[in-house]
């Protein structure tokens, strides 16, 4: 399992690489920081870098010193951290957004806010989609067709009868722009507090965290913010910001699947039909590896 995610993720970070160019998102390859704050922790976040190195993922252990002259000028009070010099990381909407300006300028008409609602078929094959748009149904011809709805999928499966348990881990991030990002020069995880903090391309700085087993439920729990902000100075001693306003939040849910490994592949029913899913808090890291294999099988080529 483990080795199927780090080729998957390694391919997505070549794929990344060179597209960024293309596409015009910011992409940096800076590596990460796993900071800990206790010596228990950093004695098992070692030990999983250790592991990493056994697979041939590149890690090592900071002390104090190492981590002041690689990673941030802020006193971090932790205890040391655990590098992967090889992690990259990019801004989601800059990547979404200009994959969304060449897939139009090609042509490609994309619905938004519009619901599928059941499928028709012929033997093995998918004809058409029935969907709704603002009350509106519509029937769409279809030549290939791909379940990509995340944390959704589980309930659209069925309209594809088939089953496909998953779980929904709802996440909260906020962005700043005002957070000292110069001082910190890398992405960090706050591995106690399970806080992601990435610095955007001196932007903005992303505080990211929690996993809500709730469902798909939208309502945005402030106990959960004030958790990831609270978290921030405990590791950094910074002027930290106040709770932000509900409205400067943003959700997410995380598609988990039982083993925590993705549904990549061909349906048994439908010949023109795969299924592309369950990602959880690796979605945008696999996704141009997975994407490609999708790509490659609806279209029965082997490279
Ligand atoms: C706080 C947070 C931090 C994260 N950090 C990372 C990270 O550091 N690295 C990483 O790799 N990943 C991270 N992730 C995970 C990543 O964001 C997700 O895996 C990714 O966004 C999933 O993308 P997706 O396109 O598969 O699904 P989504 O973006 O969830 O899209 C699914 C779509 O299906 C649509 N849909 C639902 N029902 C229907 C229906 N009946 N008909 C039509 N459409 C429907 C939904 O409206 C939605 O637009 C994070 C997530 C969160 C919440």
């Amino acid at each position: 399992m483990v080795s199927i995610l780090r080729d998957l993720g390694l391919m997505s970070k070549l794929l990344y690489h060179d597209l960024a160019q293309k596409f015009n998102y910011s992409y940096e390859e800076k590596g990460l920081v796993i900071y800990c704050k206790k010596q228990s922790t950093l004695d098992e976040e070692a030990h999983v870098a250790q592991l990493a190195n056994q697979i041939g993922i590149e890690a090592k252990v900071l002390d104090k010193k190492a981590v002041l002259d690689l990673v941030t000028k802020i006193h971090p009070k932790g205890a040391a951290a655990v590098y992967f010099p090889g992690d990259a990381h990019l801004n989601p909407t800059e990547l979404i957004e200009s994959l969304k300006k060449y897939l139009l300028e090609k042509g490609v008409l994309i619905k938004n806010s519009s619901e599928l609602l059941s499928i028709q078929s012929a033997g093995d094959e998918i004809t058409s989609l029935e969907i709704q748009s603002n009350g509106q149904k519509e029937t769409i011809e279809v030549g290939r067709l791909v379940l990509a709805a995340s944390s959704w999928s589980g309930i659209l499966a069925k309209i594809f009868r088939i089953k496909l348990p998953m779980q929904a881990g709802k996440g909260y991030s906020v962005s700043k722009s005002q957070f000292p990002s110069k001082e910190i020069f890398k992405p960090n995880i706050l591995v106690e507090t399970r806080v992601a903090i990435t610095p955007m391309s001196g932007k903005f700085v992303r505080f990211g965290g929690t996993m809500e087993i709730g469902g798909l439920d939208s309502t945005i729990n402030m106990n959960r913010v004030r958790g990831i902000i609270k978290s921030v100075p405990d590791f950094f001693p910074v002027n930290t910001f106040d709770l932000p306003k509900k409205e400067e939040v943003c959700y997410g849910f995380r598609s988990r699947s039982p083993d925590g490994l993705p549904y990549i592949g061909q349906s048994n029913y439908f010949r023109n039909f795969v299924i592309n899913t369950g990602h959880a808090i690796m979605g945008i890291s696999l996704a141009p590896a997975s994407g490609k294999l999708i790509a490659q099988q609806l279209l029965d080529k082997k490279n």
